[in-house]
């Protein structure tokens, strides 16, 4: 039955506000492929030659897709995209692999889909031995160019493996889920917003819509089923709907409401720092994972860069960078920053942030595995060309290096070594680089004096303590109410945070997604927080929010707010 069929003409969804803004586009579904299924269930076709005359057809069509991709192929991050695309055109024409998958379909007289999952499978586990970077960015071409050939048989749009490039219009793109690694690939010219089924606002992909001011609507369970490719769509990323076919006056009406925002005007006065009311100072960072990113912060005020995503960089990339190249881009972030702070983290690979270029093994609890400094300790030769251009980078202006998902104290007595001896080695001067953690994992809060010693600063990582602490995945759309109730509890971990730094002289900024709604803005600086990160479209709201309390009247609040009565005396504050 067709579901298309049996809806009215404008339907309208509901699911979670995640990157506001309003789209207005055509449709285009992304759906990852399930090799997995294909791989075991094959078919007997019918007619052998209807099948191999449809292989046939797949084949010249991703030919001709590649050719356009390889004329058409912009100067991307990095990346020589007209070489990659060349690649795959010489693929399409190895006579060898296309004659063996023919030769199969005919030999077994199976769907052609089902001989070419197999082949992906087989081909992944000849390769999945061998670590030589080269032959690995040969996989990684061979799977791009047998997932083409596949989605051309399913006549499914993709954006995984060639992300959106094909498509001269912007889109709503529609999926189930995303990866980080997938939003890296988008080619942001033709993303008008994105709807997902599943999803939560927390996520790193909620995170990187919000950066990259994409309208996003997650949590609205198979909406995929009720569109088709070039349906029209309205995102309403600041209400959580989603209008399917809307009215002409609908339409009307969001025109207008755009046009509205767009009057807004971002505050840009550098000079005037942001204080509260009575003139103490507050912060204002901007967290970022792009150049584009870094320059927008200084647009909309914001004092430095408090946290640079650095793993985002290698995401948008097809193979590891060289030390030169890595150093380069970093110098780049520098100008840009014109001797404004900036705090480079370290790569913080794992959990959801994995590079498809890297054999890095499934985990079980990928959230609770070998994430940030854990994997970086591990990977000893990733880890070293990371450090030295970072040191390198350094020697044009002071940094500040953050350490990832710490939990042990060996773990920054290990990069405290690594980065003075690189420092040595390369000759720059050790007092240029600060050092400091993320305290992002609760055991860590109850052993901060040990930490003290051996850091400049630290910064609060509230999307991942929420999620630690309440022990409710970021990335789990069920349980965004862990994310929203009981918030105290996280307050009294950054209470208690704060006066031990203090008490150490160690500074404190705060650079989870809290930090950037002024409700959580103002309680975090009532208790001691000076120094906030956040998303650069936040910067006017927490500013002005912040300048209409006292000091005074900040902390009285955010006391309230962490200490109900019975909490009082067993809440263990040094004084
Ligand atoms: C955090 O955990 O709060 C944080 C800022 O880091 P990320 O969101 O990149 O995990
Ligand atoms: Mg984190």
């Amino acid at each position: 039955m067709d579901a298309h069929k049996e809806i009215p003409v404008t339907t309208e969804f509901t699911g979670i506000p995640v990157s506001p803004g309003i789209a207005m586009a055509g449709t285009f579904r992304f759906k990852h492929l399930d090799l997995g299924m294909l791989k075991d269930h094959g078919f007997p076709v019918e007619n052998v030659s209807d099948e191999i005359t449809r292989l046939e057809r797949a084949i010249t069509e991703s030919a001709e897709q590649v050719g356009r991709l390889q004329a058409d192929a912009p100067e991307h991050t990095g990346v020589q995209v007209a070489e990659i695309f060349k690649a795959h055109a010489e693929l399409l024409q190895d006579e060898p692999l296309l004659s063996r998958i023919r030769s199969l379909v005919s030999e077994k007289g199976v769907n052609a889909e089902y001989v070419l999952a197999n082949e992906i499978a087989e081909i992944e586990s000849r390769f999945s031995s061998i670590n030589e970077e080269h032959l690995q960015v040969r996989l990684l071409d061979i799977q791009d160019v047998l997932h083409r050939l596949l989605r051309n048989l399913l006549d499914i749009e993709h954006v995984r493996t060639n992300p959106l490039r094909r498509i001269d219009h912007r889109v709503v793109l529609i999926a189930e889920t995303l990866l980080p690694s997938d939003m890296t690939l988008l080619d942001l010219k033709h993303i008008a917003g994105i709807v997902l089924e599943q999803g939560s606002a927390a996520s790193h992909v909620a995170i990187m819509a919000r950066a990259m001011r994409i309208p996003a609507v997650f949590r609205i369970a198979s909406i995929g089923s009720f569109v088709r490719n070039n349906d029209f769509l309205i995102v309403d990323g600041s209400e959580g709907r989603v209008i399917l076919n809307p009215s002409k006056e609908t339409i009307d009406l969001y025109e207008k409401s755009k046009e509205r925002k767009k009057k807004v005007p971002v505050k840009t006065d550098q000079k005037n720092r942001c204080s509260t009311k009575d003139g103490k100072p507050v912060r204002l960072l901007a967290n970022a994972a792009s150049e584009l990113e870094v320059e927008n912060a200084f647009i909309a005020g914001a004092e430095g860069i408090g946290l640079f995503r650095t793993e985002f960089y290698y995401m948008s990339r097809r193979r590891l960078p060289t030390i030169e190249e890595e150093t380069a881009y970093y110098r780049q972030v520098l100008s840009i920053c014109k001797k404004r702070p900036l705090t480079l983290r370290l790569l913080d690979l794992g959990a959801d942030k994995t590079l498809p270029y890297l054999r890095m093994p499934p985990e079980q609890n990928p959230q609770l595995g070998v994430r940030g400094i854990r994997y970086l300790l591990g990977n000893g030769e990733i880890f070293s060309n990371h450090l030295v251009s970072l040191v390198r980078a350094c020697a044009v202006a002071p940094v500040q290096l953050l350490i990832p998902f710490v939990s042990r104290v060996e773990e920054i007595v290990m990069v405290r070594d690594r980065i003075d001896s690189i420092a040595r080695e390369e000759g720059v001067a050790r007092e240029r680089i600060s050092i400091g953690m993320m305290l992002e994992v609760p055991a860590v809060i109850f052993s901060l004096p040990s930490f003290m010693g051996l850091v400049d600063f630290i910064s609060i990582g509230t999307n991942d303590l929420i999620q630690y602490t309440f022990a409710a995945d970021r990335d789990h759309g069920q349980l965004e109410e862990y994310r929203h109730n009981a918030l105290s509890v996280i307050f009294r971990m950054v209470k208690y945070a704060v006066v031990n730094a203090h008490a150490a002289r160690k500074g404190v900024t705060v650079c989870g997604e809290i930090a950037g709604d002024p409700r959580y803005a103002e309680i975090l600086v009532g208790l001691g927080v000076h120094s906030l990160s956040m998303q650069s479209d936040s910067i006017a709201a927490v500013c002005s929010a912040l300048g209409r309390k006292s000091y005074k009247e900040l902390v009285e609040d955010a006391e309230r707010f962490i200490l109900s009565p019975l909490d009082k005396g067993l809440f263990p504050f040094p004084a």
